[in-house]
């Protein structure tokens, strides 16, 4: 593995390559840095090279890096969200991208109302239905849309997945492509695409560039860009 900026400026080229491929405009992908378990000195390599989009799974963890770091750095939260750490989740983090029932809706709606401050998010989706995995049902992501309408301060932008574990990338295509399909009939619903293009949220080192084929607007990768993680920082 090289450095973190040669491994940036790699996944940047394969983002460009995939979205070029099938006639995408490469700039509609985005890269999500995920830093979790991961060094702040790693983490400032990698701000260095240009990355400012950050994902975090620990709440404690992200919040001390978020203190440490200081401004100009934009951190998703990409881990499971208990309500009662919805208070402090508002308040650290600029997107919620794993967002999966009411109850923490309404607990982010008020911590974020308090705060005045609006909160992208996105609805995660358990596309591989999977019993051990976050996320909503697709048949349950219609109702969750429609709710998520009535909190002024919560700015639905579209939807994440994490599908089952599988040896090869290719396996995973029917899964994003599904995602992206329940994406497209959400919008012409009228419960997605109001506050921009849909954004969807899949793919990770190992197939991120089958996700951007399906159209993947945001990739999380960890392991190819920053190596192997520590134990909790
Ligand atoms: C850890 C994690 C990633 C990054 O996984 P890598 O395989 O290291 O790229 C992406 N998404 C979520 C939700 C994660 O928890």
């Amino acid at each position: 593995m090289g450095t973190v900026a040669e491994n940036i400026e790699t996944i940047r080229a394969r983002i460009r390559a995939a979205a070029t491929r099938v006639g995408r405009d490469p700039d509609s992908v985005r890269l999500v840095a995920v830093s979790k378990h991961q060094p702040l000195a790693a983490i400032r390599e990698a701000l260095a090279a240009g990355q400012v989009m950050f994902g975090e799974n620990y709440l404690q963890e992200a919040q001390e890096k978020v203190a440490a770091l200081g401004q100009g750095l934009v951190w998703h939260c990409i881990g499971h969200l208990q309500s009662n750490k919805a208070r402090l989740a508002a308040e650290i983090f600029d997107c919620i991208e794993t967002l999966d029932r009411l109850k923490l809706a309404r607990a982010l709606e008020t911590r974020l109302t308090e705060l005045g401050k609006s909160m992208p998010v996105l609805v995660q989706v358990n596309v591989g239905g999977e019993a051990q995995k976050a996320g909503v049902a697709p048949e349950k992501a219609r109702q969750l849309c429609r709710e998520l309408q009535k909190f002024p301060h919560l700015i639905l932008q579209g939807l994440m997945t994490m599908p089952p574990f599988v040896a090869d990338p290719e396996e995973s295509r029917g899964c994003f492509r599904r995602l992206r399909l329940l994406g497209e009939e959400l919008a012409a619903q009228g419960l997605l695409g109001r506050h921009g293009p849909v954004q969807l949220s899949m793919g990770m080192s190992g197939d991120f560039e089958v996700a951007i084929e399906e159209g993947a607007t945001l990739v999380r990768v960890g392991t190819a860009l920053f190596g192997e993680r520590g134990q909790a920082v």
